[in-house]
């Protein structure tokens, strides 16, 4: 499909761009331009905001039946659902996601995520009669209002959905203010909103960068912004909406812990962290980067780890065989050879990868934005490595002495979103997830549910976001008493 790069979808309409300026989209594969997308402004954002607005408070789209949201919802995620191959084109060839991963993960995910949203949708009760201390009640459920998205680049169409299909089954109006690092695969979603005819007002997509973001979190038009991003952006956004009382969801980063048990088949562990540690180039913000090996088994594991990641197929994101593609720009391969760099110098011990292996010698790697996966031994769980998002294919190998112990280590990080137990025990898998301080724990696998609520603990964020639990971060809640019980009755139904 021929995207439209020089307009942004304002309010469900194709609108040129107020400006010349421009994202220049390369592969990250080779340095090719892909294209050129205009850049959003603070004026355009406003535009945004303003028939957000309108359609917020005048129109029709808060007031009618969820039902009748639900079916338009429903019509976007049909529409989505066929062109599933070409949004992971897109997304792999911008943004060097592995193009299995891209099916499986990025696209193939969000028709689930639709799922999930429209099930929850259909089932809450947007008006109750509660049985209160005072009698009976009337709580209604009604949309937040207008709400700013603001999203990252390496999952970016789950990020974007996760706010667009709740807060518009909500009756909300939503500005999607999507990535620079990823704008392709936003104005394909566009396309298909517009294809689809959102009520004008209550759809934006654009395309941003900081500034557009910032105008976005601090208009005065937005009642709540709803973010994916670094810890870093995210302590700004939120500190933003504390000052305006704007209500705000931040999923933010991530240093998840794969807990290995002495008992554990590390044959089948370390094949799970391929995917666990590695997915998506290690771009994932629920990656398991710190191994936490029982000190009895410490080698076994570094070796079965070193061996398993020896035989990545690392190269071009778009072809079939690829495990490992380039890191999404230059900015983002320097950061990670940096903390390959920082690591060494902290004392971890290169088990394969590091440094020196980055930017393979040979192959199709030689070009683009590739680092080497790596894996580090001997690494202190205070380290840096240890510490801090690398957002990369570098995992910590981090020894431990007992459960008690792994359960102290895995808490011990600014951060809570992820976390694996590997284990021949079940019952020692239940008491050690329930010891952790984290969102979302996998037993001998890790693949969250798309109902279930995703997010984190302390700085991986405040908020959830998936099915029924996601839904709910777009919902207001107002109680109603003082009315007579057969009113009460009378208006208590499923739609607003
Ligand atoms: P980022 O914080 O640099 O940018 C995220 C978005 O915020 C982009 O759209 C960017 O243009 C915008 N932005 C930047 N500065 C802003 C500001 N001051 N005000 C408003 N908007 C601003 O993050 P990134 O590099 O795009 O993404 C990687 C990060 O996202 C990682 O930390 C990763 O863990 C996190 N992430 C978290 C989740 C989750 O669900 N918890 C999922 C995916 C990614």
């Amino acid at each position: 499909m021929n995207l439209r790069t020089t307009e942004h979808l304002i309010g469900g309409r194709w609108t040129p761009a107020t400006t010349t300026d421009q994202i220049v989209v390369r592969s990250p594969h080779d340095g090719h331009v892909l294209d050129r997308v205009a850049l959003a402004n603070t004026a355009d954002i406003d535009r945004a905001v303003g028939v957000a607005r309108s359609a917020f408070d005048q129109g029709d789209w808060p007031r009618m039946p969820a039902s009748e949201r639900a079916a338009l919802v429903g019509r976007l995620a049909q529409r989505y659902g066929s062109s599933l191959e070409e949004m992971a084109q897109l997304i792999s060839s911008e943004n060097g996601s592995p193009i299995s991963f891209s099916r499986l993960g990025q696209a193939g995910a969000v028709p689930l995520l639709f799922t999930g949203f429209l099930d929850a949708a259909g089932a809450m009760a947007w008006e109750e009669p509660v049985e209160t201390m005072f009698g009976t009640q009337l709580l209604r459920r009604q949309a937040v209002g207008v709400v700013g998205a603001i999203t990252a680049w390496n999952v970016p169409q789950i990020l974007i959905v996760a706010k667009l299909a709740p807060a518009l089954l909500a009756g909300c109006s939503i500005v999607v203010k999507a990535s620079p690092d990823a704008p392709l695969d936003a104005l394909l979603l566009a396309e298909m909103v517009h294809e689809v005819g959102f009520p004008s007002g209550v759809v934006s997509i654009v395309v941003g960068g900081a500034a557009a973001g910032r105008a976005l979190v601090d208009h005065a038009g937005v009642d709540k912004v709803a973010f994916t991003g670094s810890s870093a952006v995210g302590r700004e956004i939120a500190s933003v909406c504390g000052r305006n009382l704007t209500r705000c969801s931040v999923e933010l980063g991530g240093k998840s812990a794969a807990i290995i048990l002495d008992d554990a088949d590390l044959d089948r562990t370390v094949a799970g962290l391929r995917f666990a540690s590695f997915m998506n180039n290690g771009q994932a913000c629920a990656a398991q980067t710190r191994v936490l090996a029982p000190r009895s088994r410490y080698d076994d594991v570094v070796e079965a780890l070193v061996a398993s990641v020896s035989t990545f197929v690392v190269g071009d994101p778009l072809d079939d065989a690829t495990e490992i593609g380039p890191l999404v720009n230059e900015r983002q391969r320097d950061r990670v050879e940096e903390y390959l760099r920082i690591g060494v110098g902290e004392g971890a011990v290169v088990a394969i990868g590091g440094p020196a292996a980055t930017r393979p010698a040979d192959g199709p790697a030689t070009t683009g934005c590739y680092v080497a996966p790596t894996v580090f031994a001997e690494v202190d769980n205070a380290m840096r490595v240890a510490q801090e998002e690398i957002f990369g294919p570098v995992v910590a190998v981090i020894p431990y002495d007992g459960d008690a112990d792994a359960a102290r280590l895995a808490n011990q990080s600014v951060y809570g979103l992820g976390g694996s137990i590997w284990t021949a025990d079940q019952d020692r898998a239940a008491a050690l997830a329930r010891r952790l301080r984290t969102g979302m724990i996998g037993v001998n696998q890790f693949g969250p549910s798309t109902d279930m609520p995703f997010g984190g603990f302390k700085a991986s964020g405040i908020g959830r976001e998936y099915g029924a639990h996601g839904l709910a971060e777009y919902v207001e809640l107002t109680t109603i008493h003082g009315l007579k019980a057969d009113r009460i009755q009378a208006s208590s139904r499923p739609t607003p």
